[in-house]
């Protein structure tokens, strides 16, 4: 898909494809032409009710009448409400004990679990360890926390005590916290970004045992693959581990700005009034967005429908003339190309032909639909993806690449 120029009015962080995406419904989405698209991305992972949710609307519209913010000088009945919701679901259905700050982003509840992380460390134990590959945000913190060192290079100096060792490797783990100085590690349950990386069985309660023998914080980045994404309301749970602070965003208000910071009490005790703050988070309206969210979620039971469709969905990728291997868990799976295929070529002719996915990786096409999506939407989807590899493939074979 050709690029169009760049925009005069806006930083060029971004390179946008050329569509412009004016209303949705579901899994459907709607461009300023009324064409009609599926949105196998969803807002990467965010609007897992599908758009436009009427429960979500309802909730927003009623409390942007009431009561939209008040700030954090004051108590909001809603706040500690979506507080108790989420304990319950890092409990998988029963109070977990803990607490949590509320923020506007990823980024920014892992701020504070970094922050949280220092402070139980205190000054001569700050250095968070983190894996190579991974991506926890953009702020200078969770910069040097994300493990892409490419990502790094214009920002330096990051700031100090952050290190990175190999995704799924417990021993290179174990080497890394057996140094002086470590007050957490910090993982995601499956890497997203890198192009859903999922670790070996076992991976996460190997380094939940190890961090308990140092004393360490296991601190879990749920922002993509928590709220029932993977098949589990938190990627953790399919292992069964408790872990000590969760990070959770994008999808808590299926589209409205909030991320999270869940710790257990004792952590979450280390943090004195005056230690961390937001204007916005926690207020009113993303909250009344957010408990609604999580009401219809459980209300579909989400993790289930992700378990079941997304076994539906990677069985039906895995025929697909093309695709080398498919990965993730739930409703967040990746096709892995075959070698002369080029992720990016693929993406843009599925949009062209009417199906929004993308890749996160040059041969990985990354798949994160609603978690309300149907069967046959899935069948469709599947055909317009099959479709653009076919045209992707026969270009490539034209200019002599792909067999
Ligand atoms: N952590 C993970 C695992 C993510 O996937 C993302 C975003 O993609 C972030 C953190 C950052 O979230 P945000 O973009 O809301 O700051």
């Amino acid at each position: 898909m050709t690029a169009e120029p760049a925009s005069p009015t806006l930083m060029a962080t971004y390179s946008p494809a050329p569509v412009r995406f004016v209303s949705g419904r579901g899994t459907e989405l709607f461009d300023d032409g009324g064409r009609r698209y599926l949105d196998f991305l969803a807002g990467i992972a965010v609007v897992s009710l599908g758009h436009a949710n009427e429960r979500v609307a309802d909730a927003i519209s009623r409390q942007a009448g009431r009561l939209v913010h008040v700030s954090n000088l004051f108590h909001n009945e809603l706040n500690e409400h979506l507080a108790q919701d989420l304990d319950r679901l890092v409990g998988d259905g029963s109070p977990a004990g803990g607490q949590v700050f509320f923020a506007n982003s990823g980024a920014e509840a892992n701020e504070c679990a970094i922050k949280l992380a220092r402070r139980v460390g205190g000054p001569e134990r700050y250095a968070v360890v983190s894996a190579l590959g991974s991506f926890h945000g953009r702020t200078l913190a969770t910069l040097a926390a994300t493990g892409q060192p490419k990502k790094h290079e214009a920002f330096r100096p990051l700031p100090e005590g952050f290190r990175h060792v190999a995704y799924g490797d417990v021993a290179a783990l174990e080497k890394a916290v057996a140094s002086p100085g470590v007050t957490a590690v910090l993982l995601e349950a499956i890497q997203g970004e890198s192009g859903v990386v999922v670790p070996p069985d076992g991976y996460l309660a190997a380094v939940r045992r190890l961090c308990d023998e140092r004393g360490i914080l296991l601190v879990l980045d749920e922002i993509q693959t928590g709220l029932g994404r993977t098949g589990r309301w938190f990627a953790f749970q399919h292992e069964a581990i408790r872990p000590d602070v969760v990070t959770v965003a994008k999808s808590l208000g299926n589209g409205m700005p909030i991320g999270a910071c869940w710790a257990r009490g004792d952590v979450a005790a280390s943090f004195v009034a005056g230690d961390h703050g937001s204007t916005f988070g926690g207020q009113p309206l993303a909250c009344a967005a957010a408990i609604a969210t999580l009401a219809e979620l459980q209300a579909i039971d989400a993790p289930r429908r992700a378990q079941e469709i997304g076994a539906y969905l990677a069985q039906r990728l895995a025929a697909l003339a093309g695709v080398a291997s498919v990965r993730g868990k739930g409703l967040l799976l990746a096709t892995v190309l075959e070698p002369g295929l080029d992720a990016g070529e693929v993406t843009s002719s599925a949009l062209r032909l009417g199906l929004v996915v993308n890749a996160p990786a040059p041969e990985v096409i990354r798949l994160a639909p609603p978690l309300t999506v149907t069967t046959a939407e899935v069948d469709e989807a599947v055909e317009m993806l099959g479709a653009a590899l076919v045209s992707v493939r026969s270009a490539e074979t034209g200019r002599g690449g792909a067999k």
